[in-house]
């Protein structure tokens, strides 16, 4: 079996069908109906998938007039992926089967500043901690170790998993993470920004296919994760979503980055001076920028500084958003909400670049 062929449009749509099916299944005349494809195409696909074990039959279920239809089921374990997330002062590792479920997690302290062989290391033996060294699964199909995918603050290149100047931790400017943690692990790994994963998360899990949200992440720092249109906008040089050193006050206080004023730094002086009031403020007030700018469906918001105030923060933004909203006369207020997935949705989201793309969701 080779991922190529896996990766083929058609296969996708059937496999995600299979997944949202769970394990009661889906019959192929179902399949067929749900993605147009014709039954010999559906059957044909289903075929090569049963053969190479990611899916079973899951019973017969009655149908009306003829003989019962066989209904089939994707096999989660199957296949996993490890999703790594790496923050500035902790490191969360999980196992994921197929359908994203979480089957084994590790956590531990990370200094982020430790150095890159340091740190490259330790995260190593997390993975190999959490899913057996050499990293190997049962069954011996390529599928079964899909790679592991590394969420950490941005901002990087995401094509070619290079780390860019992160706020506060220059050492890392130009280092090849990807292909680094790729040699010492051998197996395939993605590197992408902690709020492109949270992001990746929700959209392969909850939101629609075609949905356009912002989750605005406010942790030690402050960054945004962009899906528009069902998949994660990261741009032509997968530089989306700085959304923290946007300047909202002129002549305001130095930022680490070396502009004035970032909402980042306002945001976090705030929270730091206990008016946690007014850092939802300021945070609304950039939150309305980027809502009028994109016109999303829903905000939401997450990371760790927003889980210890998750009330006044969301009422915060909520208020901003709503007034600019009635004075521009619109209908009704882009909702703001708690971002699900919680303190491990980042992690989950680093696993889901391996596994999104086999179902056709959320990203390319
Ligand atoms: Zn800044």
């Amino acid at each position: 079996m080779n991922l190529g062929a896996l990766r083929s449009h058609n296969t996708a749509l059937v496999l995600d069908l299979l997944r949202t099916a769970g394990p009661s299944g889906i019959s192929r005349l179902e399949l067929a109906e749900r993605t147009g494809l014709t039954p010999q195409a559906v059957s044909k696909i289903t075929a090569r998938l049963r053969l190479d074990g990611l899916v079973a039959e899951a019973g017969r279920r009655a149908s009306t007039g003829g003989k019962p239809r066989t209904v089939l089921r994707l096999v989660p374990e199957a296949g996993h992926a490890v999703g790594l997330h790496l923050d500035r002062d902790e490191l969360t590792a999980v196992l994921c089967d197929l359908t994203g479920a979480v089957v084994a997690e590790r956590r531990a302290p990370l200094d982020l500043g430790a150095g890159a062989d340091t740190v490259v290391e330790g995260a190593a033996r997390e993975v190999e901690a959490l899913s057996g060294s050499p990293l190997a699964l049962p069954g011996g199909s390529p599928l079964a170790l899909l790679g592991v995918g590394v969420a950490l603050p941005g901002p990087l290149d995401h094509t070619r998993g290079v780390l860019h100047r992160v706020t506060g931790f220059p050492e890392w400017s130009g280092f090849p993470l990807r292909d680094v943690l790729a040699r010492r692990l051998g197996t395939a790994v993605v590197v992408d920004k902690d709020t492109n994963a949270a992001a990746l998360d929700v959209a392969v899990r909850g939101a629609g296919p075609s949905a356009s949200f912002a989750c605005l992440h406010l942790g030690t720092g402050l960054g945004a994760g962009l899906v528009l249109g069902g998949t994660v906008h990261r741009g032509a040089r997968t530089g989306a979503g700085e959304f923290g050193h946007q300047v909202v006050q002129l002549d305001g206080p130095p930022c680490e980055c070396g502009n004035r004023g970032c909402v980042e730094a306002l945001c976090l002086a705030a929270v730091d001076r206990g008016d946690v009031a007014g850092a939802a403020r300021v945070l609304g007030v950039a939150a309305a920028n980027l809502v009028a700018l994109l016109d999303i469906d829903v905000l939401l918001l997450g990371g760790r500084t927003v889980a210890a105030h998750e009330e006044e923060f969301v009422r915060g933004v909520g208020a901003v958003i709503e007034e600019r909203a009635r004075r521009e006369g619109a209908d009704r207020a882009v909702p703001v909400r708690v971002a699900p997935g919680g303190a491990r949705g980042v992690a989950e989201g680093a696993a889901q670049l391996l596994l999104a793309p086999l179902f056709g969701r959320g990203d390319g």
